[in-house]
Parts: C-alpha cells; sequence; structure tokens
C-alpha cells in the first residue's frame, strides 16, 4: 500500500493557500451534476454536508439517531480554540499549531496542524455570523478561557454546552439545504459497507433501522464523519450509540487504519460507582480553569476532604507542573491521577478519585460567577452523585474519552481508498497521540466547513468516474453480506447479551491497553480477545427479528466490529516501543514517570492494511517530518 500525503509544497504557511489556488476547480454549473454521501450529522458530517450542498453538490446525508441533531457532538462541553489573540496575551497562529504539535507528542503531520490552525479563526466568525451564543465579556466581546497544554486563552465557549450550541449553528444549516432540496437526509439509518467499484468509493450499503430494509446508495464520492471509538472500552464518556462499524467496515474495504492505539484518557470523569454502571460522564476540562486538584499528603486518610489542613494536602498538578499547573494536557493530568491513586492515596469509596475543588475559586470570585461559568456541570454533576460540588470538591477520575487514531487520511483528507473522504473523529489527522482540550470541535469544524469542500474538487476532477447505479454487482454482493451477518446474529440464539460481551471486551481493553500498557499485559490480551470474541459469535443471544427496531441487533455489529478493532489497537501498542502522549508503555519512561519517545524508531503514523480475516494486517509507515517544532521531550514543568 503506497501512503501518499501530498502535503503541497512551499512554506507551512503558505500551503494552504497555494494547494487551494493549485486544486481544479468544479465549475459551479457542473457541481450539481455530482452526487455525494455524507455519513454523519455531528460537527464534521453536519458541517461537511451543509457546505458541500450550499456549494451546489446534490448530498445525501445518513445518520443513525433520529435527527442529525442528537449527533454526540452534542455532548461537548468546554470550548473550541481558535487563534483569535482577543486577549492579547500572545496568541497567534503560529503559537496553536506549536502548542498542538507538542501537545500530540510530536507523532501529528506539521502541515495538517497549521492548517487547522489559521482555519481556527474563520470557524468561530461563521459560527458567530450563524448565531451560536458563545459567552461574552461585559462588553460584548467574545470571552475566552484557558485549557490545558496551553499558556493563553483561546478557548470560545458557550457555558458548559458548546457542542450543543454549535451543532445547532451546523444542523440549522443543514436543515436549509435539507428545506432547498440539496440534501436529503436519512435518519435512523446505519451505513454497514462501503462499496468499491474499480479501485474507488462509489456508494454505501445502509440499514433502515427502522423497517429493517436493506438499502444501497450510489455517488460519485463517499465523505466518513462518523465519529470516534471510546465506547471499545465499554465505559466512556461517548455517547451510548457512538460506535466504530462505519470506519471498521471502510477499514475492511481498503481504508487503511491509522494509529489505532492513540486513545485518550480524560483526566476529569465522574469516577466509576458499581459494576452494572453503563457509562460515564465528563467534567469538562474548563473546570481546571477555577478547579484544585489535590489528594491527601498520607495514604489512606479518608477523613472529610474539608477536615483535612491545607498542610496535609498534595496539590499534586501545581507541585509537578507549576508552569502549567492544574492545566496540564490531559495525558499527563491523567497519568499523574492514577499514580497518586496507586499509591493508596486516592479518594471516595474505591479509592480510584482524586479531589477538583473549587473552595478558593469561590472564595476569589463567589459562588454566582462560578455558576454563570459552569453552572451546567455542576448540576449535572450534583444529579448523578447526590453531592453538592458547591460545598464539597468534587470527585473525578480518568476515563477513555476521545480517540486520536481513526482511518489514515492524506492531505485533502482522502483515505487510502480514492473517493472515500474522513472528516472529524473519524480520522486520525492532526491530533498525534495527544489530543489538546477544544481541539476536536475545531478540527471537526475545519474539516466540515472548510477543508473538504475545497478538496474534494481535486478528486472530482481528477479523473472520470464511469456512470454506476445500484444494480452494479458490487452493491449485490455488499447487501448479501449484510443481510448475511444480519441472519447470523439471529440465529446464533445463545445464552449471553450482547451488553454482557461488551463490558467484558471494555473491561479487558481498559486493564490491558488503558492508561497504561506493557508488553505482557498486550499479549494477554491478544490472547484474550480472540477467545472471547469466539465465545460471542457461538454464543450471543440477539432476541426478536431483522424487519423491524431491533436495538439489540445494532448492538451486536457494533460490537462485533469493536472485537476486530480491540485486537488491532493491542496490536499496534504493541508495535510502538515507545511511549508517547496518550500512548503510555510502561517500560518506556523517563526517571520521573513521563513518557519516554524513540524517535529514531518511531517518529511515523502506524497505517495498518486489512489483509483478511485470516492473515495478521500489514503495518504501513509515513514517516513524520519536523521542520517547523523541533522534536523535543515534552516539558510542562
Ligand atoms: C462528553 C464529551 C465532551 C466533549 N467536549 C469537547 C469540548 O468541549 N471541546 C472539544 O473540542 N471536543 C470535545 N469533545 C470531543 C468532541 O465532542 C468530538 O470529538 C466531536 O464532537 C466529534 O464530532 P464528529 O462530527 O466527528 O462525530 P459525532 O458527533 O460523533 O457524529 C457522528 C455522526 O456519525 C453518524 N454515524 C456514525 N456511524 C454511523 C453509521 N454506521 N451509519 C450512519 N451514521 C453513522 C452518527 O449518527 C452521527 O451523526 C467532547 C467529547 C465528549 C465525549
Amino acid at each position: 500500500m503506497e501512503l501518499r500525503a501530498k502535503v503541497p509544497e512551499g512554506p507551512i504557511e503558505k500551503k494552504w493557500d497555494s494547494h487551494r489556488f493549485d486544486m481544479k476547480l468544479v465549475n459551479p454549473a457542473n457541481k450539481r451534476k455530482y452526487t455525494i454521501i455524507v455519513v454523519g450529522s455531528g460537527l464534521a458530517g453536519g458541517a461537511g454536508a451543509a457546505t458541500l450542498a450550499e456549494l451546489g453538490y446534490n448530498v445525501k446525508c445518513f445518520c443513525f439517531q433520529d435527527s442529525p441533531r442528537r449527533a454526540h457532538s452534542i455532548a461537548a462541553q468546554g470550548g473550541i480554540n481558535a487563534a483569535k489573540n482577543y486577549q492579547n496575551d500572545g496568541d497567534s497562529v503560529y503559537r496553536l499549531f506549536y502548542d498542538t504539535v507538542k501537545g500530540g507528542d510530536f507523532r501529528s503531520r506539521e502541515a495538517n496542524v497549521y492548517r487547522l490552525a489559521q482555519i481556527s479563526v474563520n470557524i468561530i466568525d461563521q459560527c458567530v455570523a450563524q448565531g451560536v451564543p458563545f459567552a461574552r465579556e461585559y462588553g460584548g466581546l467574545l470571552a475566552n478561557r484557558s485549557f490545558g497544554g496551553a499558556q493563553v486563552s483561546r478557548t470560545f465557549y458557550a457555558r458548559g454546552q458548546t457542542g450543543q450550541q454549535l451543532l445547532l449553528g451546523a444542523y440549522q444549516a443543514l436543515e436549509r439545504q435539507i428545506g432547498k432540496g440539496m440534501v436529503t437526509m436519512y435518519p435512523r439509518t446505519e451505513m454497514l459497507d462501503v462499496v468499491v467499484i474499480d479501485g474507488s468509493a462509489r456508494g454505501i450499503v445502509v440499514r433502515n433501522l427502522i423497517t429493517g430494509a436493506i438499502e444501497s446508495h450510489a455517488a460519485d464520492a463517499v465523505v466518513l464523519g462518523t465519529g470516534g471509538y471510546g465506547n471499545v472500552f465499554y465505559l466512556s464518556t461517548n455517547a451510548k450509540g457512538s460506535n466504530a462499524t462505519a470506519i471498521w467496515r471502510a477499514y475492511k474495504r481498503g481504508a487503511a487504519f491509522a494509529n489505532p492505539c492513540f486513545t485518550q484518557i480524560h483526566p476529569t470523569c465522574i469516577p466509576k460507582s458499581g459494576e452494572y454502571q453503563s457509562k460515564l460522564t465528563l467534567m469538562s476540562e474548563s473546570l481546571r480553569n477555577d478547579g484544585r486538584v489535590w489528594v491527601p499528603l498520607a495514604k489512606g486518610d479518608k477523613r472529610r476532604p474539608d477536615t483535612i489542613p491545607e498542610a496535609e494536602r498534595d496539590y499534586y498538578l501545581e507541585r509537578m507542573y507549576p508552569s502549567y499547573g492544574n492545566l496540564a494536557p490531559r495525558d499527563i493530568a491523567s497519568r499523574a491521577a492514577k499514580r497518586v491513586c496507586d499509591e493508596g492515596r486516592g479518594v471516595g469509596l474505591t479509592g480510584l478519585g482524586v479531589y477538583l475543588d473549587f473552595a478558593a475559586a469561590i472564595a476569589r470570585v463567589g459562588e454566582d460567577a462560578i455558576r454563570e461559568r459552569y453552572g451546567n456541570l455542576f448540576e449535572m454533576y450534583q444529579r448523578i452523585t447526590d453531592e453538592n460540588p458547591y460545598k464539597v470538591p468534587m470527585r473525578i477520575y480518568p476515563a477513555a474519552h476521545y480517540t486520536m487514531g481513526g482511518l489514515w487520511v492524506d492531505y485533502n483528507l482522502m483515505s487510502t481508498i480514492p473517493g472515500l473522504h474522513v472528516i472529524g473523529e473519524a480520522n486520525f489527522s492532526d491530533h498525534g497521540a495527544n489530543r489538546l482540550g477544544a481541539s476536536a470541535l475545531m478540527q471537526g469544524l475545519a474539516d466540515g466547513y472548510f477543508i473538504i469542500s475545497n478538496t474534494i474538487a481535486e478528486y472530482l476532477t481528477s479523473k472520470k468516474l464511469a456512470v454506476v447505479d445500484t444494480t452494479h454487482a458490487a452493491f449485490e454482493e455488499a447487501e448479501q453480506r449484510v443481510s448475511d451477518m444480519t441472519k447470523k446474529f439471529l440465529s446464533i440464539k445463545g445464552s449471553r447479551t450482547v451488553d454482557s460481551f461488551h463490558r467484558e471486551l471494555g473491561a479487558l481493553m481498559w486493564e490491558y491497553c488503558g492508561m497504561a500498557r506493557n508488553d505482557a499485559g498486550l499479549r494477554t490480551a491478544l490472547e484474550k480477545i480472540p477467545k472471547l470474541r469466539d465465545e460471542f459469535w457461538r454464543d450471543v443471544n440477539v432476541p426478536g427479528s431483522a424487519d423491524t427496531l431491533n436495538q439489540a441487533l445494532e448492538k451486536a455489529g457494533r460490537v462485533a466490529d469493536f472485537f476486530e478493532l480491540a485486537e488491532l489497537m493491542c496490536r499496534d501498542a504493541l508495535e510502538r516501543k515507545e511511549s508517547c502522549g496518550g500512548h503510555f508503555r510502561e517500560e518506556y519512561q523517563t526517571p520521573d514517570g513521563e513518557a519516554l519517545r524513540d524517535d529514531e524508531h518511531f517518529a511515523y503514523v502506524a497505517a495498518w492494511e486489512y489483509a483478511g480475516d485470516k492473515s495478521a494486517p500489514i503495518l504501513n509507515k509515513e514517516p513524520l517530518d519536523f521542520e517547523y517544532v523541533h522534536l523535543a521531550q515534552r516539558s510542562y514543568k
């Protein structure tokens, strides 16, 4: 497999402009001759579908929820980064670029990250024009707050509901195009295969989740904006429906899967409280603007937090990382929390928790100011834990949150299947081995509003596509495959629920491929996962039928894919014999416990190629060059 990143020549600050000039355009009158499928209606897919339709392409947009408005993006809380420098605190496009490359521990492609930083400023203008109600200062200017891994305040926000407000903006842009007949929307429809004809992506096969009908859709190009795969851990902060099926099935049709083991464990989530829990809840990183993280100095100290004197507390992030303090990047803050809990200093009943304390901030600015900044998050916390965080510190612990890995894409966001483009969390680009807070919304909207709308023309004008419709044999074959899989699930009639398998898989992944990984653990996981997967295919019980709404059937397909993806994640983690960002191999650490990269051997993107069910996947490598941000040991001290 050839990995051609197609990064344009020239100085980094000129690459995107010159590329846009050099790319061929599709004449406005010709755009309506093309049909583009967009799978996903979150921030990436919704923005992409609306923008492509606004340009004049015919768009078919698919999502599995009942409305595009319910995409998981709606859950995003804390904010979106942009290098506007409204605070005049030293920010610039270059600084955002620099922070993001460094934050990703030098495992991302410089040119993509620079473009992201450049476009960030346009995103804010676009969203303000749509009416997104970003928080404002007293004088009316847009407000900013800080997020991890940055020493400037560049995060735009709408209380703790930024994703919801941004998605409403994208959704109304999408609805406008639906109203104009330029987008045909297919809610409650799940893509289950990509159809590749003569080497190019020419359509998809979907299942109508209400009627069970399996249908084909043909197009000139396909765009996947299908989100991340954090739910492979079962317990995660993601929406329950988030899954890997779209990108996994594309992988099995020839799209390389990049850096699958790069997952983000977010430091501030409400700790797990019991074995029956099915979901974890994020407490936004923005809370660390005002909340101070601490544990008791002494092991096993079970006193109430308000009775522990200042001198007997360890504000360990402030102690270990004085320059960034509580706003150390996520991978670093998560590992530090794990370390103090492993030392026996964790709080709460399970001992797997640390305090996030607002007492000092409330004393400084008053409860009302804190309520105004984070009111909805405090309310959410109180509803879940029955504790009042205005009075007692929150208890938090790291949880699976975001996936930096995803389908490999070139600079044009095209996968290794020509015509198949991937945007948002579903692709691997931009965040390297660790994503900085408030950068996912920025990337999803950059991809959707500003990049794919330009780069898709490069593909469409690059060759003459044969006329193809859904009577082509490739569609029949894919439909048959989907239908056979559906029948197979229903015929097993075993004794265990889909969820019970998913829960067990998630526990294995958390144990062996979670916050810390090592050679022996990963090998154990690689033995256990296939056994559990075989048991799943022998003993899963999917009740009901295929021709009605059947959520167990939906989940069965998703969990079957998670099993295969989990194995690839462990393989990737085993292969990468270094620590970088969120990928922490215990064997490779500095004397003070930080991630120890091996740039000589691992400064590459690992792009895995499917080689059939019976053969091991093939590892392809895209070397990473750092011309602008010099490779260095990350330090937030
Ligand atoms: C709790 C939480 C808070 C967060 N807060 C922030 C934040 O403050 N700032 C920030 O930058 N990031 C944040 N993130 C990360 C960010 O929200 C996500 O990375 C981002 O929203 C993903 O957007 P997306 O468009 O790529 O995917 P999603 O929003 O997940 O959308 C996926 C879409 O694809 C569709 N889809 C998926 N598979 C299929 C299929 N097989 N067939 C049909 N349709 C399919 C879905 O229906 C959906 O429409 C947060 C994440 C979480 C979990």
